[in-house]
């Protein structure tokens, strides 16, 4: 059972732990993606770090590739980023999982990466979804999961479809049963309604 979509703490129950290959150390009972975060770049990844992530792609408690992703306020040029971002979509094709996806303000760039690359078919979450409706719309339209953090933007949490609502607490210092009962508040749905969906999602998504 996985509730927690995204998290950052390293012992997080049903939880998927986002961790950079490079510091991949599985514990027994807990789920993992595994990616190279987008402000991780200002450095360059190497050709052995991106066989590293293969490698721990493959590894029976990684659910999801990521975080990966664009960001055009921090890590390197956006160019770089969707190189990076590209490599990880290959990665999920070849594996047959799901990807974790950071964007900030590149959600075109992102989807039209995606469109380039000829992996439409990729799954993609959004992760720390904070845009309007709008933006939710384009994730949307393009078959994206949307995932919920402790911060969004009401209007666009009631234009999501239940069916593709996921939550997390990333890097906030907050319960998910409290960011739940956040979401469950703006939906006017009964908090047991949303911890139930989201895990049928994020389910349905990683397996
Ligand atoms: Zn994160």
């Amino acid at each position: 059972m996985l509730l927690d979509f995204h998290t950052h703490r390293p012992d997080a129950t049903a939880a998927l732990i986002s961790v950079d290959p490079r510091h991949f150390d599985p514990q027994p009972g807990l789920w993992y993606s595994v990616g190279f975060h987008p402000w991780d770049t200002l450095l360059p990844i190497t050709p052995g770090d991106i066989a590293l992530l293969e490698q721990c792609a493959h590894h029976p408690q990684v659910l999801a590739i990521g975080e990966t992703g664009m960001d055009s306020l921090r890590g390197a040029d956006l160019e770089t980023q969707e190189a990076l971002f590209v490599s990880h979509l290959q990665l999920a094709r070849g594996t047959g999982l799901p990807v974790v996806v950071h964007s900030v303000r590149t959600a075109q760039q992102i989807l039209a990466a995606r469109h380039r690359a000829q992996l439409t078919d990729v799954p993609l979450a959004i992760h720390g979804m904070r845009g309007n409706q709008h933006v939710a719309r384009t994730w949307l339209d393009a078959g994206c999961y949307l995932s919920y953090g402790p911060r969004f933007n009401p209007a666009a949490l009631l234009a999501t479809p239940l069916d593709r609502l996921l939550i997390e607490t990333d890097d906030a210092p907050v319960t998910i049963h409290h960011v739940a009962t956040l979401v469950a508040h703006t939906l006017h749905r009964p908090i047991d309604t949303i911890l139930h969906i989201t895990t049928a999602n994020a389910q349905r998504l990683l397996t």
